[in-house]
């Protein structure tokens, strides 16, 4: 099935990968695409006026019937959801996802949608193959025995199995992607919600602007981590959905960089060197994360490319622009 032609829902529009996503789907040649979100219109980090925007609370099935009604296509990215500090204290929020998660996946069978994707999460990975910096890239069967980030993970690999049974059950085609922090412009950069890199961003731009060369860094600065920039994720998010892979497949980078690392791109960006503070009481995450791009290459011939100092400079161009507006992250 291509996005050519159909007419598409994105669940979660508002956020940071469902705006860009919006964009990419009327590129694509989409004949139509419904945006949805559950925060008010000042909210949301991107709004294309070609969309048809609604907000809706996707917990609820009326609702899910509303959004899914005379689509094709259901991009399911709605999720209450941000970085290790909001995951480690929100367990029971973001185990709530499920509810939009079944009513959409419902609700979508009832309007005989023809294809669901849904957006999972390296999360779901045994949480014991991550415990070494000298990580070993995760491969896409590493999700079982299942051991994943309590609260967040648990749930994403419930749902994960749920748009399985859909498929083998009710016929509900459904492609599955694990994404791997995801990153760039346009998505949350302070509030508690943000990702290392654009936390990691905002404070080095604050400490230039500022005068004060500091930064606090959560734990030792030798955790590892992928980074896949947004255009890489939303050119995945289409090749899974329009290919015939039917199993949960890793879409994120696999250039491994500690977060000290991720600092040094950064400082250079900024042309600033700072005193870095370790906070080894901060949420921290896995020890060490990469992804094992081995089955995405062999299925599209691809693979999330773009270096994380490119992505970075876009990025912190993008925050030092909002943070000189004096515009706080959504
Ligand atoms: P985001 O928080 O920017 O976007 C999620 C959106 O879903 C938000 O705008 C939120 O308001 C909306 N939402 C939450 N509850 C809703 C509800 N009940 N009804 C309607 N809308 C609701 O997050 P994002 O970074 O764009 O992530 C999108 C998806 O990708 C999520 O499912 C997330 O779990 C997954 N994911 C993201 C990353 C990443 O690094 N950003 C990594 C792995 C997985």
């Amino acid at each position: 099935m291509h996005v050519q032609g159909a007419r598409v829902l994105v669940c979660g529009a508002g956020g940071f990968i469902g705006g860009h996503l919006v964009n990419a789907l009327f590129r694509q040649g989409a004949a139509a695409v419904r945006a949805v979100d559950i925060k008010s219109f000042d909210q949301w980090h991107q709004i294309n006026p070609a969309a048809d925007n609604q907000l809706l609370d996707l917990r609820l099935m009326e609702s899910c019937r509303d959004a899914a009604r005379d689509m094709d296509a259901v991009f399911q990215l709605a999720a209450d959801m941000g970085g290790m500090g909001f995951i480690e204290k929100n367990k029971a929020l973001c185990m709530l996802n499920v509810l939009a998660n079944t009513h959409m996946l419902l609700a979508s069978r009832e309007a005989g949608v023809k294809r669901f994707f849904y957006s999972s999460s390296a999360c779901v990975y045994n949480a014991d193959k991550q415990k070494n910096p000298e990580v070993v890239a995760l491969r896409e069967d590493d999700a079982y025995p299942a051991l994943p980030e309590d609260g967040y993970g648990w749930e994403k690999l419930f749902s994960e199995r749920m748009c399985r049974h859909f498929y083998e059950d009710f016929g509900l085609e459904c492609r599955i992607a694990r994404f791997h922090n995801v990153y760039g412009p346009k998505g949350a950069f302070s509030g508690g919600r943000e990702k290392a890199p654009a936390a990691i961003s905002r404070k080095v731009l604050e400490a230039k602007h500022s005068g004060r060369h500091e930064i606090q860094i959560w734990g030792d600065g030798h955790q590892t981590r992928s980074f896949m920039y947004i255009d890489d994720c939303t050119k995945g998010i289409v090749d899974i959905f329009e290919s015939e892979i039917t199993e949960p497949i890793n879409l994120g980078s696999s250039e491994l960089v500690t977060i000290n690392q991720l600092v040094d791109i950064a400082e250079v960006i900024a042309g600033v060197k700072l005193q870095r503070h370790y906070d080894l009481s901060a949420p921290k995450g896995v020890n060490g994360r990469n992804s094992d791009n081995t089955l995405i290459r062999k299925y599209l011939g691809w693979e999330p490319s773009t270096r994380l100092r490119d992505g970075m400079v876009e990025t912190m161009a993008w925050i030092e622009q909002e943070m000189l507006a004096g515009a706080s992250s959504k």
